[in-house]
Formats: C-alpha cells, sequence, structure tokens
C-alpha cells in the first residue's frame, strides 16, 4: 500500500465506522471493556500533555496547532486555559464532532478554531505543534515526513505521540489483540522511538520530556521536543 492510499483509507475511516468508534471512545456515555480501556489509556495521555504545559504556567501566551485534532479532546482543554488553539483534522465528521463540542463548552467556536484540513497541507507557524495519536495510522517513512512538516510549522517545540515498536507490542500486533476490534478497518503502524527522535534532531529539535501510557489496549509514548537555538 502506498502512502496515498493509505491516507485515503484513514479519511474515509474517520468519516465512517471509524467516526462512530471514535466518537464513542473519546466520550463519556457507555462503552465495551476494550473501549473504556482505551478511553482511560487516552485520558491519560492528554492529562501529561496538559500537565507539562500547565506546569510551565504560559498557555494563554501561546499558539497551538492541534494537528488530527480528533474531536478536541486537547483542542479543548487547552482552550480553556487561555491558548490560542489551531485545530484540524483530515475527517470532516470528527471536526464537526469537536465544533459540536466546543459549542457545548464556550457557547462559540473563535477558540479553539476549527479546519478540516490534512496535517500535510498545514502551514503558518505556531509556537507549538500537537499531534496525538495520528502516526500510527501511517508507516514509517510517511511518518518521517509528516513529523518533518510539522517540525517546519514549529517556532519553539513539537509534543507528539505514537505506539512504541517494543519486542512486547509487535507480539501483541502478531496475535492480533493490539487494537482489536473494528479499528483494524486501518493498520496500526508502530515506530521506533530511536527512528522519531532522529528525524526530531535531523530538523534541529532535542527531546526535553517524555512519559509512557500503558494500558490494556492502549500504549503511547510522548515526547516533548523544543528547538535547539542556533549558535
Ligand atoms: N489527536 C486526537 C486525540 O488524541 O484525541 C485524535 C486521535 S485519533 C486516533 C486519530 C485522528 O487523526 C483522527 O481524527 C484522524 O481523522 C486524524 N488523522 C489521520 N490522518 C491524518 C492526517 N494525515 N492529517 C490530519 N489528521 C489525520
Amino acid at each position: 500500500m502506498n502512502a496515498a492510499e493509505d491516507k485515503t483509507i484513514v479519511r474515509e475511516y474517520f468519516n465512517s465506522t471509524g467516526f462512530d468508534r471514535w466518537r464513542r471512545i473519546y466520550g463519556d456515555g457507555e462503552v465495551n471493556k476494550v473501549q473504556l480501556d482505551i478511553r482511560t489509556g487516552h485520558q491519560q495521555t492528554v492529562d501529561n500533555v496538559m500537565g507539562w504545559l500547565k506546569a510551565d504556567n504560559n498557555l494563554p501566551e501561546l499558539s497551538i496547532c492541534d494537528a488530527g485534532c480528533g474531536v478536541g479532546s486537547l483542542s479543548i482543554p487547552l482552550a480553556m486555559e487561555g491558548a490560542k488553539v489551531y485545530a484540524s483534522d483530515i475527517s470532516a465528521k470528527m471536526v464537526s464532532e469537536a465544533q459540536d463540542r466546543a459549542v457545548k463548552a464556550f457557547s462559540n467556536t473563535i477558540n479553539p478554531s476549527f479546519a478540516v484540513q490534512d496535517l500535510e497541507s498545514l502551514s503558518g507557524n505556531y509556537h507549538t505543534i500537537i499531534c496525538l495519536d495520528v502516526l500510527i495510522h501511517y508507516p514509517q517513512d510517511k511518518a518521517d515526513q509528516m513529523i518533518s512538516h510539522l517540525c517546519s510549522l514549529a517556532q519553539s517545540r513539537i509534543i507528539l505521540s505514537f505506539a512504541p515498536k517494543t519486542c512486547f507490542l509487535t507480539i501483541l500486533k502478531k496475535i492480533g489483540s493490539f487494537f482489536p476490534g473494528p479499528s483494524k478497518a486501518t493498520r496500526a503502524y508502530l515506530h521506533r522511538e530511536a527512528d522519531v527522535i532522529k528525524i526530531l534532531q535531523k530538523n534541529g529539535f532535542a527531546v526535553q520530556r517524555q512519559a509512557m501510557t500503558r494500558t490494556r489496549f492502549y500504549f503511547s509514548r510522548l515526547l516533548e521536543a523544543t528547538r535547539i537555538p542556533a549558535e
């Protein structure tokens, strides 16, 4: 499968069965045990990012691009803390759900601002770029291109999460218990942490903070990297 096909499949999935599945997982209604486990894991990733950024105590001064924002699970709390948030996603359905949730949270959709856009076509300049749980849908070479593009938009910082390619997860994936159920409609790609760090370094970024969320069915490595100042 080539990268363009991967992207088309991902877009179609998140506008159809994937939308129904992930909207429920990223919600607060009743879900099955696997989905509840993934919801809990994903919330930990969101909480880790919020914890880092709140500890810096400068969110109202920041412009943040949430690339692949899904239903706004991170964009909305970031905006609540005063950051200016530019949220976008390849899926029109996910963006529309995110907008509905933002209206419920703030009674307006000025901040975050939302756009239906794939991250490869994003432009502009943001203090911080965040891309959570998106790279899992793409193979390493495509993920490298995506990370490089996102780095080019970041003035200071990039925060990424990905499913780490460890022996344990490689075996789990082989026996099919990784992201079980209908999400198998898209492929789940694991990424070697060393490869992600290498591409960040190549683009002039150095890792500052890291976290790992591991539940039964959700595995996500979170890295924060900042731009290395020119000498
Ligand atoms: N980042 C969100 C979060 O953590 O709540 C959503 C994560 S969800 C597993 C993956 C999201 O990435 C989906 O909403 C999907 O539509 C989006 N996505 C996948 N490929 C994308 C691309 N090339 N550009 C922008 N968004 C993309």
